[in-house]
């Protein structure tokens, strides 16, 4: 059995599926391992360090070379992606965003496997990307706003002068905002945090962090939350003004699922804050959760810098694509049997990743 991971290097992309380190697992399972040359480069790993691991570095995956195709994100159609007739495309592929490759795939019955798909459930944690690309980003998004903040975390008492600690706001509780929060503390600012869902005040409160009463309401029964009524959602904006206003940096992770992102700070408000404050919209890539928040891109408000980096688990590019490996090879030992190597509908972490298009559905 054939195993490809690609090279998916770009400015905004320096992971890379499987880390040298998981490679001997790999192959363990039954897979000959190849990979793109230059695919570790972002994340640190020379190709070195893969083909000591057991790895092929090839210049590009060519023609029918791979039966499973391993990668970060989703693929262009336009590349080769080396997958034979029949075979499997797992990733970070974002279902449903590109009517063509999924059409494209099917026309080839190669199977491509969603890792947003996967069930968000304790018997599934292991393989949970999403939750483990988030615990990568949400520390990131506060190193970079300490970095980038005027002015210190902590309180400094020093002989000149004591400096007072910053004040750090976490809108939205999952699993990313929860990292940064827990970050945040770590580097000795006072963080406050609020979620729509009213269970994550008693996680905020046991990081050490102060939760704030604004309005919340109970999750769907998946456990995520949903779109808010106008007059909820306003009233949530109203008690978030107050303290977005003495807020140094303010850090929004606020998702619904297949929805755009919810809208908790008006531009108003964003120039009620001290000039030289930061915002980093972590749902920029979504619609944002700040107005006038744009992806990739810095914006300034009245002096308040609003950044909306979508690449933040790529800051930490080594150990987010170290988690994320250790995710693909947890789903592969469910998928490799004695008789090689299956996708099973019936398997309750597998079946639902399986992205299906309307055709499958007819059929
Ligand atoms: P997410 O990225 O979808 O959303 C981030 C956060 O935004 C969520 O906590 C959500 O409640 C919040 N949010 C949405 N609308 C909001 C609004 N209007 N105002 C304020 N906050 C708002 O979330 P996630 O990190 O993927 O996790 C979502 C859920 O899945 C959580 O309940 C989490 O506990 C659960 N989960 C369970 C498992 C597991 O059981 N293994 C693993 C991961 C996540």
């Amino acid at each position: 059995m054939h195993l490809g991971i690609r090279n998916e290097q770009t400015t905004l992309e320096r992971r890379v599926a499987v880390p040298p380190q998981a490679v001997e697992s790999f192959t363990e399972l039954g897979f000959e391992v190849t990979l793109e040359q230059g695919a570790g480069t972002g994340a640190g790993f020379n190709d070195d360090d893969f083909t000591g691991a057991g790895a092929s570095v090839v210049e590009a995956l060519a023609g029918d070379s791979v039966d499973v195709l391993l990668t970060v994100s989703r693929p262009d159609l336009g590349g080769t992606l080396g997958i034979k007739d029949g075979g499997v495309l797992i990733g970070l592929i974002n279902p449903g965003s590109d009517p063509d490759l999924e059409a494209g795939l099917r026309a080839r019955s190669i199977t491509p496997i969603a890792m947003e798909l996967i069930p968000r459930t304790t018997l599934a944690q292991s393989i949970d990307a999403l939750s483990s690309q988030a615990t990568a980003a949400g520390y990131a998004a506060v190193l970079l706003g300490a970095t980038t903040l005027p002015k210190f975390m902590p309180m400094f008492v020093t002989a000149a002068g004591t400096v007072p600690p910053a004040r750090v706001l976490v809108l939205g509780v999952g699993v990313a905002g929860l990292q940064a929060i827990a970050t945040a503390k770590r580097l000795g600012a006072i963080v406050y945090a609020y979620d729509i869902r009213p269970d994550t005040k008693e996680q905020v409160e046991s990081l050490g962090a102060r939760f704030v009463e604004a309005p919340t309401q109970e999750m769907d029964e998946g456990g995520y939350a949903r779109t808010l009524d106008e007059d909820v959602a306003a009233r949530q904006r109203e008690v978030l003004a107050g303290i977005v206003a003495d807020s140094d940096l303010i850090i929004t992770t606020a998702q619904v699922p297949g929805r755009p992102a919810p809208r908790l700070i008006d531009r108003d408000v964003v120039a009620t804050m001290k000039a030289g404050s930061l915002i980093i919209d972590m749902a920029a890539g979504s619609g944002g959760n700040v107005e006038g928040s744009v992806a990739d891109e810095e914006v300034m408000v009245d002096g308040v810098r609003i950044l909306g980096p979508t690449d933040l688990a790529s800051h930490v590019a080594a150990d987010a694509s170290r988690m994320y490996g250790r995710n693909l090879l947890e789903l592969l030992k469910r998928m490799v049997t004695d008789d090689g190597f299956t996708v099973d509908p019936e398997d309750p972490i597998v079946g639902p990743a399986i992205v299906t298009t309307k055709e499958d559905r007819h059929e």
